[in-house]
């Protein structure tokens, strides 16, 4: 039985790999998922120039 619904995704364990932070989430009704959050959005954070 199937039933669809906005999963609640809860972290179950996560590490830190080389290619950035892997989450292993699971939903209540028993759907897994493995998220990965890659380092790579910000590539620097440049300081403003000031007037
Ligand atoms: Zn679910």
């Amino acid at each position: 039985m199937t039933s669809h619904h906005t999963h609640i995704w809860r972290t179950e364990s996560c590490h830190r790999t080389s290619d950035g932070l892997v989450a292993y989430q699971r939903c209540r009704c028993g759907v897994r998922r493995i998220a990965v959050a890659e380092p790579r959005g910000i590539a620097a954070e440049v300081p403003r120039a000031t007037a």
